[in-house]
């Protein structure tokens, strides 16, 4: 079966050795990849994953040591969640107490427990307890039966609801599965990064976009053939999508939403592995080969984590 949904997730943070420190060790993430942003080479992308750092896995950071913070408003992602089996909802609630990170009581959203709490840069993430049925990686912290079993999905905040949920749904692959409050939630096909809510809120302020801040969102197309024919409706929606570009793991178009929000269509190939082993994904700093001749003087700027 086709495989809808998130492919990943990509925000701005502050430092990076923070952030490895608190999405490595704190949530027991696996680092997946250590390379660059490409756009900008002077500056690191990390990725966050499980163990083979799967499409609905991913979470990507822009780390800037001095960024400025951002403040979520309309035509922005609001909360990125993980699924998490259902009975570890205490377990975590225990273990962020016990690391100092603060968190919401716990709440029912669409019937699952969801525990809120921010990032050391602000962002916005949850867990969301489901019935998992995947074994998760174990990180040095957290065992494999507590482990965060990839992306649940991400909550819109949005002025209306139903320009950007007809791009869910009549080309993104998701449907619509149910209504509570402000909330419209969309699902994909794929168990993993499966939703996408939106929270239509009217008139509320424009976000700015910083430290704490996602900058896009990826959904999965299949292959290219698949990513071409999601770009072809987009073309009918009057919305302009840029051309292919080669993102070393995934090749990616990009458009910005009627909402407001920059949304990424990702192929699921070739994948993380296509440089480095799995048993070694995240150790090496990574570099796409035109970058490579370059590697001394990028290595230079770029902050020590490790
Ligand atoms: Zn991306």
């Amino acid at each position: 079966m086709v495989q809808t949904g998130l492919h990943h997730v990509t925000a701005f943070s502050g430092p990076a050795l923070r952030n490895l420190d608190f999405h490595t060790r704190v949530l027991g993430l696996r680092l997946v990849k250590k390379t660059v942003n490409f756009d900008d080479p002077g500056t690191y992308h990390l990725y966050y994953g499980d163990e083979a750092g799967q499409p609905g896995t991913i979470l990507t950071f822009f780390p800037v040591e001095h960024a400025a913070p951002g403040r979520v408003g309309i035509g922005e992602t609001q909360e990125t969640a993980f699924r998490v089996p259902r009975a570890s909802i205490g377990w975590w609630a225990h273990r962020l107490i016990e690391k100092g990170v603060a968190h919401e009581p716990l709440v029912q959203v669409f019937g699952a427990p969801t525990l809120r709490f921010r990032d050391p840069d602000g962002m916005m993430l949850a867990l969301v307890g489901v019935d998992a049925d995947e074994s998760g990686w174990p990180s040095a912290e957290v065992p494999a039966e507590h482990a965060i079993r990839g992306l649940h999905g991400v909550t819109l905040l949005l002025d209306k609801a139903e320009p950007t949920a007809a791009i869910l749904t009549e080309v993104l692959g998701l449907r619509e599965i149910g209504r509570e409050g402000s909330l419209i939630r969309f699902a994909g096909s794929a168990d993993v990064g499966s939703f996408v809510t939106i929270r239509a809120v009217g008139g509320f302020l424009r976000g700015r976009q910083g430290a704490g801040s996602v900058h896009h969102i990826a959904f999965r197309a299949a292959d290219d053939a698949a990513q071409a024919a999601m770009a072809d409706r987009l073309a009918g929606f009057g919305l302009h999508v840029t051309e292919q570009r080669d993102r070393q793991y995934f090749r990616s178009v990009y458009f910005r939403e009627p909402g407001g929000v920059l949304f990424e269509i990702a192929t699921d190939a070739p994948g993380f592995a296509v440089d480095e082993p799995v048993e070694a994904l995240g150790r090496a700093l990574k570099l796409p080969a035109g970058l490579e001749p370059h590697r001394a003087e990028i290595e230079a700027v770029l902050p020590k984590v490790a």
